[in-house]
């Protein structure tokens, strides 16, 4: 009877033995049904994921669809691998996280994406307060997003200076709140507004740009075309109406690539240089008139 314990004790050690040699216990991880791979741990790994993704503090998660993880213990031959990050990553893959932010557009565009709403709120008011005179509208729009990385929010300071500076350079360059986006040439500054020159009758009522024959110009602002053809002094001219009681002339083209009542946005081509009119050379009359009277052009672009 002992020896017959002592054969079966040996035989179940020599099992063991042969079992641990060739294979090992381990975890086998399924996500939504689909067999991912092996870890050691379980209860280590569900810590892993939960921290990676479940418990993902970011006040800018609207949901996670999560995936349904099951574990399943047994013996695999010791050449399977461990490959416990493997799964991490395609848990992680699986699981739908939907994130908000919040989007403050100027003037229909997008311009600073920041995490919170109370931020966004922050920022359009400074924008209405301190750019009301070239900002026509100021929004704010929630942006959902399912890849963490689609969108670059910013906090509130970089966000103010963001917009600032380029609100700043478009308040410098704005005549009567319209925006010149665009010098329509560039080129040597031949006579400037105000000049009084032989060859003319009074002062200058524009500025004088000189290019080679043919130079395309283009519109300094955003308009409608309300002239395009030969106009006394002026040659062949271009006289965009950019609202706001803002004209802008452009005078002595060689070509009228517009026609009268055609839209036009700023930096389109809209005519070439030539010397037509009173001209003695190949140049761009670039004038702006607000309620009808002349302004100097270089209070607000060519000016540095
Ligand atoms: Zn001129």
């Amino acid at each position: 009877m002992i020896r017959c314990i002592n054969l079966i004790a040996i035989a179940l050690f020599i099992v063991m033995t042969i079992i641990f040699i060739k294979f090992k216990p381990v975890c086998i991880v399924s996500a939504n049904g689909e067999k991912l791979g092996y870890i050691n741990n379980k209860k280590d790994f569900e810590t892993k994921v939960n921290e990676l993704i479940y418990n993902n503090k970011s006040e800018n998660i609207v949901s996670i669809d999560s995936v349904t993880v099951d574990y399943e213990f047994a013996f695999v031959s010791k050449d399977k691998q461990i490959n416990e990050n493997e799964i991490i990553a395609k848990i992680q893959d699986q699981t739908e996280i939907t994130y908000k932010y919040y989007a403050v557009t100027i003037n229909n565009k997008q311009k600073s994406i920041v995490n919170t709403l109370s931020e966004a709120e922050e920022l359009a008011t400074e924008i209405k307060e301190n750019y009301n005179d070239v900002t026509s509208n100021v929004e704010i729009n929630e942006v959902y997003t399912q890849n963490e990385d689609e969108y670059k929010t910013v906090n509130l300071q970089v966000a103010e200076k963001e917009i600032s500076t380029e609100l700043e350079k478009i308040k410098s360059s704005s005549v009567n709140g319209i925006y010149l986006a665009q010098k329509p040439i560039t080129g040597v500054i031949t006579s400037r507004y105000g000049s009084r020159e032989s060859i003319r009758t009074h002062a200058h009522t524009g500025l004088d740009i000189a290019a080679p024959y043919g130079t395309k110009i283009k519109a300094a602002a955003d308009g409608t075309v309300i002239w395009s053809g030969y106009k006394g002094s002026y040659g062949n001219l271009v006289i965009v109406d950019c609202g706001k009681n803002v004209e802008i002339y452009y005078g002595h083209c060689s070509k009228l690539y517009v026609e009268s009542g055609q839209k036009v946005k700023a930096g389109d081509v809209i005519a070439a240089v030539g010397s037509t009119g009173n001209s003695t050379g190949n140049h761009l009359h670039f004038e702006i008139r607000v309620n009808g009277s002349s302004v100097n052009p270089q209070k607000y672009i060519y000016n540095n």
